[in-house]
């Protein structure tokens, strides 16, 4: 095992994050701080620092490795897209129909 190959493994924590993202339910705390699932059935505080610094996870491959982690993608996936869902209506959260029926756009 290397400690300098940074790329590979980092993308891969997009994959999975998207993956996540996809299938469970993200917690918005309020200011930047996440609850997300981890796959184990446990949940993780991701903080995701709105204004500026490092974006911390407290699950043990962050505090391992200190790169970010597929639960800080997750919340940075599921931030972007509710903060464009609440431009557009108002609403502070996606709901899992509002999810399908974007990816059913997409696909379309
Ligand atoms: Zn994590």
């Amino acid at each position: 095992m290397s400690n300098t190959t940074v790329a590979a493994p980092i993308r891969e924590r997009v994959l999975r994050g998207l993956v996540l993202h996809a299938d469970h339910e993200i917690t918005h705390e309020g200011h930047g701080v996440y609850t997300v699932p981890g796959c184990s059935g446990g949940t993780y505080r991701v903080d995701l620092v709105p204004f500026g610094g490092e974006e911390s996870c407290s699950c043990p491959d962050f505090l391992r490795h200190k790169t970010p982690c597929k639960h800080i993608f997750s919340a940075t996936i599921w931030r972007s897209k509710s903060r464009a869902a609440s431009l557009r209506t108002q609403r502070p959260k996606l709901s899992p129909e509002a999810v399908e029926a974007g990816l059913d756009r997409m696909g379309a």
